[in-house]
């Protein structure tokens, strides 16, 4: 693929041809250069993948990012999930390639909703997902992903009434499969909830001997939780598909995965749920702005200490647990 990039000569612009092939050779170039590591979440564009040094779900670039002795961590996935890697490392240089790139879900829950919660019900406790901003994780009490969400929740004493935000499909399935007093909050991811019951119905009638693979973020999720062959964090089906004796899989999560799934299983075929699941916060990243990231050390995530230290304490509980 060739890529347009416009430079200053003499006082004049000139576009200039190159490939993608001559980007990637000069992000890794720049990240070595830096000392940088570059961390992807499985969302993003295949040509970033590819210069990653780690590509992963939340959880794992959570770990990724505490483990790392690079002095820089460039963070291509959105602006929470910077926001986590800058609070696991303070003294690194934590880089975004866009600061807009944020998280419609996130958004959907704010602080004072969950103060408000928690006047109401004191003995309760508030699980957030790790799609939620630092300032909101500090409202909460455990933070979890959709890789360990389960275990989270039962490692809390069973007598308490639990809040979950913000996601609701995720919280139902976790309220479903441990039984517990959970009250789920209405917020969604509007790439996951355009995955519809009837598209997923007709695809599995079209490929009956595919494995249906589900997020648990899906729109479709409360109607096919049982029909699903396996629900599973966007790292679990990565793994799932590679050891599966399966030769086809429809996957209902953000798009951005089928192409590490296909690169990484080339017999295979992956079928996307639903064509329309691409987050645009997540495309927002591209392989240009990586190398303007490196090259300018823009744009640096950080975060209060105070509300650092706060937000902290549900995000190493999750991570006690996981
Ligand atoms: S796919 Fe949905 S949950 Fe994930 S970053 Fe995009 S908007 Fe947020």
């Amino acid at each position: 693929m060739e890529l347009t990039t416009t430079t200053l000569t003499n006082g004049h612009h000139h576009q200039v041809r190159v490939s993608s092939d001559q980007l990637k050779t000069e992000v890794r170039r720049l990240a070595r250069e830096r000392d940088a590591v570059i961390l992807a979440h499985n969302y993003q564009e295949s040509d970033i993948q590819d210069v990653a040094d780690f590509t992963g779900d939340s959880l794992n670039l959570a770990k990724q990012a505490r483990a790392t002795s690079a002095k820089i961590i460039v963070f291509c996935g959105v602006h929470f999930m910077a926001e986590t890697a800058a609070m696991l490392n303070p003294a690194k240089l934590v880089l975004i390639p866009d600061l807009q790139a944020g998280c419609s879900l996130a958004d959907m829950v704010v602080p004072h909703q969950i103060r408000q919660w928690k006047a109401a019900h004191s003995q309760g406790v508030v699980v957030c997902y790790v799609n939620t901003s630092a300032a909101v994780k500090a409202e909460c009490d455990y933070c979890c992903t959709s890789a360990n969400g389960i275990n989270v929740i039962e490692s809390i004493p069973a007598d308490r009434e639990i809040l979950f935000v913000p996601d609701y499909y995720l919280g139902t399935y976790l309220k479903t499969k441990t039984k517990r007093n959970i009250e789920v909050w209405k917020g969604y991811c509007p790439a996951h909830a355009v995955i519809l019951p009837e598209r997923v119905d007709a695809l599995r009638d079209a490929h009956p001997d595919a494995e249906f693979l589900m997020h648990p973020e899906c729109g479709c999720l409360t109607k096919q939780m049982d029909l699903a062959d396996k629900i599973l964090s966007t790292e679990g089906m990565v793994q799932h598909v590679r050891t599966s004796p399966a030769k086809t899989f429809i996957i209902a999560t953000e798009t951005g995965i089928l192409s590490r799934m296909q690169k990484d299983n080339p017999e295979k075929t992956f079928l996307p749920a639903s064509e329309q699941a691409a987050c645009h916060h997540m495309q927002r990243n591209t392989l240009k702005k990586v190398l303007w990231s490196l090259a300018t050390l823009q744009h640096r995530i950080t975060v209060d200490p105070t509300l650092a230290r706060r937000a902290l304490v549900p995000i190493e509980r999750m991570m006690a647990v996981s």
